[in-house]
């Protein structure tokens, strides 16, 4: 229904500028873009921001450093009392206006000939969706952009000004204009050929996912950041058991005995030695399993804090590049080392996945890791999305895995249908995403003060503007430095504005 008003409002819009256009007095109109401190904005160095303030009154603009006031510029007496302010979308698409925003008089700028005299309008917020721009503290002045699109001034029909929309323009680290990340989102089924884990068919369960990628878009959007989706989204079944933990998870070295284990029908043996490593023990056994025909590839863990060595995955694939299912063999044990276990990794999320917690952070999981590793590009300047039914025991709806946590899979977030369904109300995968840009394992309120509107709160969960959805210009900063073109793991890119002209017309 909002899509729909607001289609109505673009088009009457149009047909305002038309009407307008015919009774448009003579005479050359300018304008031009202060922000809160009274500096002029220029459009072709500098661009509008994603709002990062909840919503206050216009007292409040001096503290704020995204809002615009626009002020035209004109001979006496041509001068208009409303003007408009219209956005369009990255792709060019029409997006939002402020079809009639009021101007009053106020002194020229510096520099303004005598004979002309100045209005100005209210500072305007680029808020990022709809719950922002409708908050009664703001809506007459509070208008939707998005990073890479436009926002463009006009009176009497004609463009005065127009910007590019980007990131912050000034933070701790500089100007952001736009950055690029990549998502590869997976959503999994519950089980085999089972249903979506949400939505009521496979066709709304990528919508939904779909819908998650675009609000972490306008979140992420106040640091200039717009996430790609590539490839497309995808429904994909939970991985069979592909996986083989040697050393599980408390990673005890062998004190010599055999790991025997059924691959794709075919018994496989491995003889351990006293001494080995869960690392070296993976080697032997992933030997073994390529010379019974199959792809076998070592990924080691880092060392849990119970644990006594890292645990190390041996993945097997089939020659054609499937997963390779492995078994337990007829009557026995994976493992008769006393000491060095070994455990068939398997995904089935009726019962919920099994979640790390804080002792085995750096590793996540068996479970985890066979159903993360199973989509893993091997590339570490992607991100990978996995949405799933549930975490298993309640109370979590996401999680990443971070380098500040020296876990051995990184860049990875996992969200569960609980998060999906909070929606607005958490921001769960941006939540997620923010802990992986910002290589930061725990949350300012951890601490600090509370702060219920910022995106890593903890725990807040509020659909309103004062949700939790901010992103403060220091954390814009501390993720260019984390995550940023210069970083050792470049996650975000550089994106060029395209120039602040294009896309907008007086339609
Ligand atoms: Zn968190």
């Amino acid at each position: 229904m909002r899509a729909r008003a607001r289609a109505a409002a673009v088009g009457l819009l149009a047909l305002s500028w038309s009407e307008a256009r015919a009774g448009a007095p003579p005479g050359s109109l300018r304008a031009l873009a202060l922000d809160g401190s009274g500096g002029a904005v220029d459009p072709a160095t500098s661009f509008a921001s994603i709002e990062r303030t909840p919503p206050a009154d216009v007292e409040a603009f001096a503290a704020d450093p995204d809002a615009l006031r626009f002020v035209v510029v004109g001979e006496r007496g041509s001068l208009p009392s409303v003007v408009s302010v219209v956005t369009t979308r990255a792709d060019g698409g029409p997006l939002d206006a402020l079809a009639a925003l009021p101007v009053l008089p106020t002194p020229c700028p510096a520099g303004t000939a005598p004979a002309d005299a100045c209005v100005s309008t209210a500072p305007v917020r680029a808020v990022a969706d709809d719950v922002d721009r409708d908050h009664p503290l703001a809506r007459e002045r509070s208008v939707r952009a998005e990073v890479g699109g436009a926002l463009a001034l006009a009176a009497f029909g004609r463009e005065l000004l127009s910007f590019a929309v980007g990131g912050p323009r000034t933070s701790p680290a500089g100007p952001i204009g736009r950055l690029r990340g990549r998502l590869r989102v997976h959503v999994v089924r519950d089980y085999a050929k089972g249903p979506p884990p949400f939505g009521a068919d496979d066709a709304a369960a990528l919508a939904l996912a779909e819908s998650q990628v675009a609000w972490t878009n306008a979140v992420w959007g106040q640091c200039g950041v717009r996430f790609v989706v590539e490839p497309a989204v995808r429904l994909v079944d939970p991985p069979p058991p592909h996986l083989l933990a040697l050393g599980c998870d408390l990673g005890l070295p062998a004190s010599g005995g055999e790991v025997r284990v059924v691959v794709e029908g075919k018994p496989v043996r491995a003889v351990l030695r006293a001494g080995q490593s869960p690392r070296v023990a993976a080697r032997v056994v992933a030997r073994a399993i390529e010379a019974a025909g199959f792809v076998a590839r070592v990924s080691e863990n880092a060392r849990i804090d119970p644990g006594a060595l890292g645990s190390a995955d041996v993945l097997v694939r089939r020659r054609d590049g499937a997963l390779a299912t492995i078994e337990p063999p007829d009557g026995g044990r994976v493992s008769t080392d006393a000491t060095l276990s070994a455990c068939i990794g398997g995904v089935d999320l009726r019962d919920g996945l099994d979640h790390f917690t804080d002792a085995d952070a750096a590793a996540g999981t068996v479970e985890e890791r066979t159903l993360i590793k199973a989509f893993d590009d091997g590339d570490p300047r992607t991100l990978d999305v996995v949405l799933m039914a549930a975490f298993a025991g309640g109370g979590r709806i996401g999680e990443s895995f971070i380098v500040a946590d020296r876990s051995s899979i990184r860049n990875v977030v996992l969200s569960d249908r609980g998060g999906v369904r909070a929606d607005r109300a958490s921001f769960a995968l941006a939540h997620e995403l923010g802990h992986i840009l910002l290589d930061m394992p725990g949350h300012p309120d951890d601490f600090g003060v509370d702060t219920p509107t910022r995106l890593m709160d903890a725990d807040a969960a509020d659909p309103s503007a004062f949700g939790p959805r901010r992103l403060t210009l220091d954390e814009c900063a501390r993720m260019v430095h984390e995550a940023g073109p210069e970083a050792t793991v470049p996650l975000l890119v550089p994106w060029p504005l395209a120039p602040a002209r294009a896309g907008v017309s007086a339609r």
